[in-house]
């Protein structure tokens, strides 16, 4: 079959279309570049907050008038959102065929095959087969299915342990065909496969570089997440934190270098609590480092209570690790902070903050923040633009609180900041970190930095741009310079966005 993939969300999504594209050819399918080529829609997804969900479900119901023009054209939802949301969304999305979530990525060829093999007579054979191989294909399919443990106690949220994933595995573990509407009429034979693993990394499949400049490329070095932050999802959708073998994170690195990639970034939900055996993140990054000193190497996302000192240790020795870390604050009240379950306060952050400027001074800080969550009062936002102030992020990604579904605080706290006052939060929030983007910009004018050609500048050919260290985006003159050369710039000039350099000859 020839395969469309559309992606939406984080850099892990993007990492995992990667993955999905090498299974799907490895088993022969074709992964093509324009919609209009395709048998296949697959869109990976993005649950993280409810406009991203929207989103998603408008681009599922543009695409029917796609499908009225090419009735074989089936759409399949891979990632959180079909991991959140199960049959719900087969019996929402009706010109849906596929459901597969994070860690069934594996079974696509096969699902692939029957939903490609299956017509509308033969429909109910793939439900005959399916409920014989699964608990979760039982005939009540318009149900959906529980998808988390239904612990209402206050003791289950920061807890560490498993959120009784074995058990969400044997509910969710098989392939479920879609029901047939009242009248039994099966129009979109539908399949699901959401089963999530407390052992699958990808760790053997070498991802195909979708839309690669072949400069930089992302490597997934653990999968899920465990923090359980009382306002996020992820736990929920992409299973318990388990980390890649690292032989098989440095065989890619290596492969990627030796194909001429200039950059890796290792990506993982919380990469300072990566362990194998007896290696963790420091190790990782030092052996990552060690391949070449012209391959750069950047890292997300860090959990501010792991971030550790040996971490900023091997930083300080490895000059091509990258002087940027992406360091989520949420708050800077310590209320806030204990209600989301971020198992930190300011004191504690600020004390990250400054060790990161005392290994590494000339290191770029990011963060992501959350403005209105439930009952943040104007004093405590008040926290968050006092610690805006006293850091000068040089980036910074602002959004407000959006319910997710199933989350401690959708079970235990109410949701009680009226939407206009979180956006003017997040206004007032966004006007501040302009204003330091631009500040900050402002004092790199005169100074000299070794930049990654990445390619041509939006607005001109006649214009280069890449980045430093610091992740900071520079744009100059091309002259003789090329994508994937390392060229010395001078900054010249900058918005709050972008710094302007000449190459320096
Ligand atoms: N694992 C990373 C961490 O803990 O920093 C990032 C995970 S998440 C994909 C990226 C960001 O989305 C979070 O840092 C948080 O600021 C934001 N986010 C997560 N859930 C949210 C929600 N329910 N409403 C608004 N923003 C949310
Ligand atoms: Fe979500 Fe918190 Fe895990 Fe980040 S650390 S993915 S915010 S639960």
């Amino acid at each position: 079959m020839r395969v469309f993939l559309e992606t939406y969300g984080c850099q892990m999504n993007f990492a995992d279309s990667e993955v999905v594209a090498s299974i799907l050819q490895t088993a022969g399918h074709s992964v093509v570049t324009e919609i209009g080529d395709a048998d296949v829609v697959l869109i990976n997804t993005c649950a993280i907050r409810d406009n991203a969900e929207q989103r998603i479900r408008h681009r599922v119901r543009e695409l029917r008038a796609m499908q009225a023009r090419n009735p074989r054209l089936r759409i399949g939802i891979l990632g959180c959102m079909a991991e959140r949301l199960q049959s719900q969304l087969m019996a929402e999305e009706d010109n849906v065929s596929l459901v597969v979530g994070p860690d069934a990525y594996r079974r696509l060829p096969e699902l692939l095959q029957r939903i490609g093999a299956v017509t509308h007579s033969s429909v109910s054979q793939a439900a005959v087969d399916s409920t014989r191989s699964s608990t979760f294909g039982s005939p009540n399919l318009g149900e959906q299915p529980e998808m988390l443990p239904a612990s209402d106690t206050a003791s289950d949220r920061g807890s560490h342990s498993s959120p009784k994933l074995g058990e969400v595995a044997r509910r969710a573990g098989g392939v479920c065909p879609k029901p047939a509407p009242a009248g039994g009429v099966c129009q979109t034979p539908a399949l699901a496969a959401v089963e999530l693993s407390t052992t699958e990394t990808y760790a053997d499949i070498e991802p195909v570089r979708l839309a690669s400049n072949g400069i930089s490329a992302y490597i997934s070095i653990m999968r899920g997440c465990q923090n359980y932050c009382a306002y996020c999802v992820v736990p929920y959708t992409r299973g318990r934190e388990r980390s890649r073998d690292p032989e098989t994170i440095l065989r890619e690195a290596r492969t990627l270098y030796s194909q001429g990639y200039k950059e890796v970034t290792l990506l993982g939900q919380n990469v300072n609590s990566y362990r194998h055996a007896d290696v963790g993140f420091p190790q990782l990054m030092e052996a990552v480092a060690g391949i070449a000193p012209d391959l750069r190497v950047r890292f997300a996302t860090s959990h501010p209570k792991d971030l550790s000192d040996d971490l900023l240790r091997v930083m300080a020795a490895h000059p091509n690790i990258c002087r940027c870390i992406h360091l989520p604050v949420q708050s800077g009240s310590d209320r806030i902070l204990k209600l989301m379950n971020r198992h930190y306060d300011s004191a504690w952050y600020l004390g990250r903050i400054d060790a990161i400027r005392r290994y590494l001074p000339d290191c770029s800080i990011t963060t992501d923040v959350i403005v209105g969550f439930c009952s943040e009062t104007e004093e405590e936002f008040q926290a968050t633009l006092d610690l805006f102030r006293r850091v000068r992020y040089d980036y910074a990604y602002m959004f407000k609180y959006s319910l997710r579904p199933d989350t401690y605080a959708a079970r235990h706290l109410a949701d009680d900041i009226p939407d206009a006052v979180k956006g003017r939060r997040l206004e007032e929030l966004i006007a501040l970190q302009g204003q330091i983007a631009l500040e900050n910009n402002r004092l790199e004018v005169g100074r000299d930095y070794e930049v990654l050609v990445e390619g041509e500048s939006h607005r001109s050919k006649e214009r280069l741009f890449g980045r430093n260290s610091q992740n900071k985006v520079i744009v100059f003159d091309r002259r003789d310079a090329r994508p994937g050369e390392y060229r010395r710039v001078r900054v010249t000039d900058c918005t709050a966005a972008t710094l302007l350099g000449d190459l320096i000859p």
